[in-house]
């Protein structure tokens, strides 16, 4: 086995074993390019190391320790010699990349006799001790997990004795006491010298970068990005170049398009004299790139060569860091750049124009996922008119969000639970922050420029965010915030932000939908080009078929015939009905259901043009739907003409311990038929009255939580009785079809069975993954985090459909149901059916539709279009 490749050994198509640094490193090293020396260890090594209990073996220490004299041999320098020595970086580098998420070591190598030798080998001491200090610090942090503040203090506090503001100002003395102060430091925190061995430094640091794969921020990140944890981490090791070296010197990052809106423009900036974090970290202000042309001509115009021959080598966006050492470039990175959605569509559909790409790789350019930012709402135009500004940062990732103001992550995270609208202020983002962006609207930053942590992340999530907004004060102890002018915000006050424009404004302003055009429906349209699975919504009002039908929907797939009734004057009559003891008081609660059930069904087969609408019969958990207040139970009781006390008992008789397996779905029609023939006759009739209009409905009528064969042949009768005779005498010709969901292990295990009286199946993944798993779905979060953080689970199995065990039922359904109906009709509508990877598994198991949210109709599409793209590869 293989665990460490030189640069020279490697290629970008080797990003699973090398990771997507390494890779492309060692890509860039071939073509040419000024690439600083070095190796990779694999992301097979990482998993080794935790297979070995989280050791490195003496034979994989061997091949590191024989790569590094490789590189000592090619550079010419030494590790830990005092005139010539080779100083290292150690950085992490998934498959996928996760920005900030892990660990990396600068300027590893030197102790106190080489820093001493740097000073004089470079005739620079400022700039060799300025390395020192960075290195023991930064070691600190990743390898022992000392807090960086710690460190911190020591130099805010030499800074203060001196008088200086900027870094720059101070003297090689003054570094030197910093790094001096570190030492003692660490020896404070550890109880152990500062390690003098460069070579123990080295194995020291990469086994902090294979933890750091395991750190909480890192198994957070990889949740939200769907990234399995059996991946590793690779570990870049690399001869070290300097932009802290002087004003000839420097380090940037640049993509080749802009990353907010996909303009085709290098977009970035640098900074001089400085190492690359003190440009992530937003420390101080750095330039726009377009700068660089007149302060280093000949640099930048090289590298715009690069950043065009990177583009069109990769065929995407580059995402570049580099550093300048005496006028010198070096590329240190290259990747494809992370994008907005409004982005991502725009260099889709650029590429393809520029003739770089085809519309099938164009497609398979753009995360699925991603298309969710471009539904995100923006202000609306009138209130924003008389909304006030109290301030402008730095427009970071577009879209609108208005709501409370909290200053830690973790106060976001807890408001988000009562809360619907939280915004999260910082001085800036740091990866320990990531629940709390993740919970909450909007994210504020007061530092960090378009390439800092929160820019970063927030654009990643689609989230809007206004960074670097240095005009507001933030007190971060007393959770306020200061204007310009003095006003103070607390924490729950209301702020806007406009992540577009970078405004921010001091009150609540009204948001609205986004409008859908150009790029997004031309690359719609290729996405539908492609796809053979339909997409289909979940609706229970016309407005949401509407919308859903902007989307892309091709028909409804779920209509949930109990979220008709949920505003108040409707909910009342399905109560009525449910606590009705007596046929007659449910008939009678029933005849005022008919003809707002009637009316609702016409008005969604109207809206919905001809396409198919799968209606779903009643399946109130009686939980949600029975009165629970005073007031509720008293008007109720009045109109049943029943006492208060009555009525309470027997609400108090309908209780039960475990309502998501009660008295729900079809058993309320096996129990009272006459709830499903008030629906058939709603919905035929509904048919009947639209057919009249020229339509050509047929109503596709599903039953819910059915798990027997003779328990779906018992309602299906009812339906299709009083069907049969409202059409016979209506003299029309109308055609419906009778299915069921498969929503029941049971029914998913006799599948044949059900299908010789099911028309259909349409899965209802939410509650066969309830069942499957035995988690109650409105109780599982109170623990799935701790299943998250103890590895036993990678991904909440209510959101992404759990393909080995649930997948498994689901699949055996499909093939039991074309046994015994080979024409029969296969969709999902449980949560899943918006989900990427989920639609993907429903495309290869050979479903007809999915069927979906509708904000997520277009991501559905898009996935679609890519589990076809993958299955013809
Ligand atoms: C399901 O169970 O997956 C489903 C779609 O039905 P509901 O969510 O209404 O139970
Ligand atoms: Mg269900």
């Amino acid at each position: 086995m293989k665990y460490v490749y030189a640069f020279e050994e490697g290629k970008k198509e080797m990003k699973n074993l090398l990771g997507g640094k390494g890779a492309n490193l060692a890509e860039m090293t071939n073509i040419g390019l000024p690439v600083p020396r070095g190796f990779t260890i694999t992301t097979e090594a990482c998993t080794k190391y935790y297979e070995d209990n989280k050791t490195i073996t003496k034979e994989m220490e061997d091949e590191i320790f024989s790569k590094l004299e490789e590189l000592e041999n090619k550079t010419n320098k030494k590790m830990g010699d005092i005139n010539n020595p080779l100083l290292v970086s150690v950085r992490s580098g998934s498959r996928a990349s996760m920005p900030g998420m892990m660990d990396t070591v600068l300027n590893l190598g030197l102790n106190d006799e080489v820093v001493e030798g740097f000073a004089k080998a470079t005739n620079n001491p400022r700039f060799a001790y300025d390395s020192y200090r960075r290195f023991i610090q930064m070691f600190s942090d990743v390898v022992k997990g000392y807090p960086k503040a710690s460190f911190e203090r020591f130099f805010d506090k030499i800074k203060e004795e001196k008088n200086v503001k900027n870094d720059l100002e101070l003297t090689a003395e003054d570094m030197k006491e910093v790094a001096e102060k570190f030492k003692l430091n660490y020896k404070e925190l550890s109880k152990e010298e500062f390690p003098q061995n460069p070579k123990q430094q080295l194995m020291e640091a990469i086994k902090a970068v294979f933890r750091s794969w395991m750190n909480e921020r890192a198994i957070v990140y990889r949740r939200l990005n769907d990234i399995p944890s059996d991946w590793g981490t690779a570990v870049n090791i690399q001869e070290m170049v300097y932009g802290n070296r002087g004003n000839d010197c420097g380090t940037g990052v640049a993509f080749t398009r802009n990353p907010s809106t996909g303009e085709k423009k290098l977009y970035g900036e640098y900074l001089i004299n400085a190492q690359g974090e003190d440009v992530v970290a937003g420390i101080r202000t750095p330039e726009p790139i377009s700068k660089l042309e007149s302060e280093m001509p000949e640099v930048y115009n090289e590298f715009v060569k690069i950043a065009n021959l990177l583009e069109n080598h990769y065929k995407d966006m580059q995402d570049m860091e580099f550093t300048i050492e005496n006028n010198k470039l070096f590329m240190l990175q290259t990747r494809n750049g992370k994008r907005t959605a409004q982005a991502a569509l725009r260099v889709a559909v650029e590429l393809v124009k520029e003739n770089m790409i085809t519309k099938e790789e164009a497609l398979m350019k753009v995360e699925p996922k991603q298309l969710d930012q471009l539904l995100h709402p923006n202000f609306d135009v009138e209130s924003l008119k008389n909304a006030k500004i109290i301030a402008n940062g730095l427009a970071a990732s577009p879209g609108a969000a208005a709501g409370k103001i909290y200053f830690t992550a973790e106060d976001v995270v807890d408001a988000a639970k009562t809360e619907k609208n939280v915004l999260l202020v910082r001085l800036e983002t740091s990866p320990e922050d990531i629940e709390g962006m993740n919970s909450c609207k909007g994210i504020l930053t007061v530092r960090g420029g378009m390439t800092s942590h929160a820019a970063v992340v927030a654009r990643g999530m689609g989230k809007c965010c206004v960074c670097g907004c240095g005009e507001l004060k933030i007190d971060e102890e007393n959770k306020t915030l200061t204007t310009k002018d003095n006003k103070v915000y607390k924490e729950g006050d209301y702020l806007s932000l406009d992540g577009s424009t970078g405004n921010v404004y001091g009150e609540l302003v009204k948001t609205v939908d986004p409008e859908i055009s150009g790029d997004f429906k031309e690359f719609m349209s290729w996405a539908d080009e492609v796809k053979t699975l339909k997409i289909r919504t979940n609706a229970d009002t016309p407005k949401d078929a509407k919308k859903a039908l902007e989307f892309g929907a091709e028909g409804i797939g779920l209509c949930r015939t109990e979220h008709m009734f949920f505003e108040a004057d409707r909910i009342f009559a399905v109560r009525q009905m449910i606590v009705a003891e007596t046929l007659e008081q449910r008939e009678k609660a029933l005849e005022k259901i008919l003809p707002m059930q009637r009316n609702d069904f016409e008005e969604l087969f109207k809206t919905m043009k001809g396409f198919p609408v799968t209606i779903r019969y009643l399946d109130p958990p009686l939980h949600e739907f029975l009165p629970h207040t005073k007031e509720e139970i008293e008007e109720l009781s009045k109109e049943l003409s029943l006492t208060y006390d009555d009525l309470k008992s027997r609400i108090d008789s309908l209780h039960e311990f475990n309502p998501m397996m009660g008295h729900r779905g079809c058993r309320l029609a096996v129990t009272y038929p006459e709830i499903a023939k008030m629906q058939t006759q709603a919905v035929i009739e509904a048919a009947i009255n639209v057919n009249k209009e020229g339509m050509n409905v047929i109503p596709e009528i599903m039953i819910p939580l059915v798990g027997e064969l003779k328990e779906l042949k018992y309602v299906k009768d009812v339906v299709v009785k009083t069907a049969d005779e409202i059409i016979k005498n209506s003299n029309v010709n109308l055609e419906y079809k009778v299915g069921t969901m498969i929503e029941i292990p049971r029914a998913a295990l006799l599948a044949d069975e059900i299908a010789k009286e099911a028309e259909f199946f349409s899965f209802g993944t939410n509650d066969l993954t309830q069942m499957t798993y035995g988690f109650s779905r409105d109780d599982a979060a109170k623990f799935l985090n701790e299943y998250y953080s103890k590895n036993i689970f990678e991904f909440d199995p209510f959101q992404r459909l759990d393909q080995n065990g649930v997948g498994q039922l689901v699949k055996m359904a499909v093939e039991k149901g074309k046994l015994t109906r080979p024409n029969i009709k296969l969709g999902i509508c449980g949560e899943h059916g918006g989900e990427p990877s989920s639609v993907e598994f429903c495309h290869n198991i050979g479903l007809n539709y999915v069927s979906c949210s509708p904000f997520r109709v277009p991501i559905a599409r898009l996935a679609a279009a890519q589990a076809k793209l993958k299955e013809l590869k």
